[in-house]
């Protein structure tokens, strides 16, 4: 069956390129070629600064 992925894993879909991810920080800085210092900043400052960006899939 279809238990690879455990329940702590959220999956997101990205509203920018219609993607799924489920790590935000992960996709931003590998698909859409973000800094990582720049995302992990971000992040410190905002942390749901990217949640607009994304749609909480099941
Ligand atoms: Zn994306």
């Amino acid at each position: 069956m279809l238990e690879k992925t455990s329940k702590l894993d959220m999956k997101y879909l990205c509203r920018t390129c219609n993607t799924k991810c489920d790590n935000i920080p992960e996709h931003i800085i590998k698909v859409h070629k973000f800094s990582k210092s720049l995302v992990e900043s971000q992040l410190k400052a905002k942390k749901d600064c990217y949640d607009s960006s994304f749609e909480i899939i099941e």
